[in-house]
């Protein structure tokens, strides 16, 4: 995410260290760097005008001449002002006081609205609340179909045109879904409406007339982060012909460059509520400007990283695991296995990775590394018997040999697998006797 972006800015920002005290010319010379570094990334002219002006003239006054560390002040201020680009304060969702809460989703063809509502769907139910789906979009031959099978991953029921009710009018649609939910005792309604690939009239129109039928308490306005500034744009056609509550940018993986993040607020005053980043359902992150703004200066993002690892983490399992090391029981390729799937739960290990402090140096390890690897370990141990989990000494040359054929792997990936459960089990034996003890090993208690 921003990978060149932040690169730029804090190569630009190191430059910095090591004055004692800043000259005009060293900051404009940063300020230059920085400018720069926002108009590659496709940042709204207006919006990084607006950017280096206020940061200029903070690093030009007091808070830096009187700092102790001059250098690190700047960076302060820099954060600071990117926080306020970003929107400033986490933007607030807004729940119905009398539920449900309907949720609108308005954008382009492609934005990524379905995939959204599916996300938001199942972060919803993941709180506890009880959403249902309402395919409005029929313009697109395929999407009631799409909404269908983005509801059943998530887990939601689906509220679709039945024929005869209302096929062809999506606000016939969008009512019914509403009413149904009501009548069913959905607390939130997601209400998935249809995109051009261009802004235009009818669309707006028909937006319009959905809002106007279901009164959501959030519109939502989905744009593709890869179209840089280009959102900006189409939020203010959007703003002006629908209104919109908040945004949310999707696609925030791949080579996304930060035009979108950084010109969109500023154009339209909305806060960003949502980022979308991958194309699994889980993929999906409330927008923070502050801890983005950590993410683009390399500090890292690990509020979020807990936040997911709490989301994965399976309590009841954890506990299990930790009654078995204490009872001294020994760690089997099945608890190996089992610990590999909660790790897979967190989402891509690159992701999580990229959101510790400082991993812009390791950018090209962290690209190169091979996300496959923990589902080769997992075809490796499914295949072995669950005698041969429970027991790995049993494990000869011609089983591992069957092993390897069976996971589609070879004989050495099969050894080296071992090597590492081996490790793995030293060190949790090691870890049992700890716990036994009243205290983690190699700590006094
Ligand atoms: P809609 O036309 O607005 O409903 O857009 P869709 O939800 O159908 O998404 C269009 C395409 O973008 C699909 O192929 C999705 O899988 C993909 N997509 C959606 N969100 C994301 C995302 O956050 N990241 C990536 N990489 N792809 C996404």
């Amino acid at each position: 995410m921003f990978n060149n972006l932040s690169d730029r800015i804090t190569a630009s920002l190191k430059g910095l260290r090591g004055h004692g005290r800043l000259t005009e010319a060293d900051v404009d010379k940063t300020i230059r760097e920085i400018r720069r570094a926002l108009l590659d990334a496709d940042v709204a002219v207006s919006v990084v005008r607006e950017f280096t002006g206020r940061v200029r003239e903070r690093a030009l006054g007091e808070e830096v001449s009187k700092a102790l560390n001059p250098a690190q002040q700047v960076v302060k201020i820099v954060h600071s002002e990117l926080v306020e680009v970003l929107g400033g304060a986490t933007g607030e969702f807004t729940w119905a006081k009398h539920p449900p809460t309907v949720i609108m989703l308005a954008g382009l063809q492609g934005a990524g609205k379905t995939t959204l509502a599916g996300k938001l769907a199942k972060w919803m139910k993941g709180q506890g609340h009880t959403p249902m789906l309402v395919a409005a979009d029929l313009q697109r031959p395929n999407a009631v179909n799409q909404l269908q099978i983005v509801g059943e991953r998530a887990g939601v029921p689906v509220f679709a045109p039945e024929p005869g009710n209302g096929v062809g009018n999506p606000v016939l649609v969008a009512m019914n879904g509403v009413s149904t939910a009501q009548f069913q005792q959905h607390d939130v309604v997601i209400v998935d409406t249809a995109g051009r690939l261009g802004i235009d009239e009818e669309m707006m129109q028909q937006a319009r007339e959905i809002r106007d039928a279901v009164n959501p308490h959030e519109t939502l306005f989905v744009v593709d982060a890869m179209i840089g500034q280009d959102a900006a744009r189409v939020a203010e056609a959007f703003r002006d012909g629908v209104g919109f509550t908040g945004v949310v940018l999707s696609k925030l993986d791949g080579d996304a460059r930060g035009g979108a993040a950084l010109s969109i607020t500023g154009v339209t005053e909305r806060p960003i509520l949502f980022a979308s980043t991958g194309e699994s359902l889980d993929d999906f992150e409330r927008f923070h400007p502050d801890r983005m703004a950590n993410r683009i200066l390399d500090m890292g993002d690990v509020l979020t990283l807990i936040e997911q690892a709490e989301k994965a983490f399976d309590q009841k399992e954890a506990e299990k695991a930790a009654q078995k090391l204490a009872s001294g029981e020994d760690f089997t390729l099945d608890d190996f296995l089992a610990q590999m799937q909660q790790l897979k739960n967190m989402g891509s290990i690159k992701k999580m990775l990229g959101m510790l402090p400082n991993m812009g140096q390791y950018r090209e390890q962290l690209e190169n590394f091979d996300e496959s690897e923990l589902g080769r370990v997992e075809a490796i141990i499914r295949s072995m018997t669950p005698a041969e989990r429970q027991d790995p000494k049993l494990l000869n040359g011609s089983r591992r040999n069957r092993i390897a054929k069976g996971s589609g792997t070879t004989v050495q990936q099969v050894n080296q697998l071992m090597e590492r459960f081996k490790q793995a089990q030293t060190m949790m034996r090691q870890m049992g006797r700890g716990m036994a003890g009243g205290g983690m090993p190699g700590m006094p208690g």
